[in-house]
């Protein structure tokens, strides 16, 4: 599994590639519409990954499209980066 490291909170965040494109989009829609804890207690049980790295990954996931999920960052991605262009931060852009 390709991992990649966040320079702010110091996590080791798998790159879930080939995470099926349902469950992505039910974990995407707890994180911005729901529940952070639902979120990545789904992603654990479907993926296998303990509820810590779930939880990493859950917390990295954005919460507004295309924009860094880190406060007061918020600054807009780039297509095809998972590091935001201003911060550095990890990002999800599911
Ligand atoms: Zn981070
Ligand atoms: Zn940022």
């Amino acid at each position: 599994m390709t991992e990649i490291r966040c320079k702010w909170c110091e996590a080791t965040l798998p790159i879930l590639a080939d995470l099926d494109r349902a469950l992505r989009d039910q974990v995407v829609d707890l994180v911005r519409h729901g529940s952070t804890a639902e979120a990545f207690g789904a992603l654990a049980r479907e993926t296998g990954l303990t509820l810590k790295t779930a939880k990493a990954v859950t917390l990295h996931i954005t919460r507004e499209r295309g924009t860094c999920h880190r406060w007061p960052c918020k600054a807009k991605l780039e297509t095809g980066r998972l590091d935001c262009p201003v911060c550095k931060g990890i990002n999800f852009d599911w």
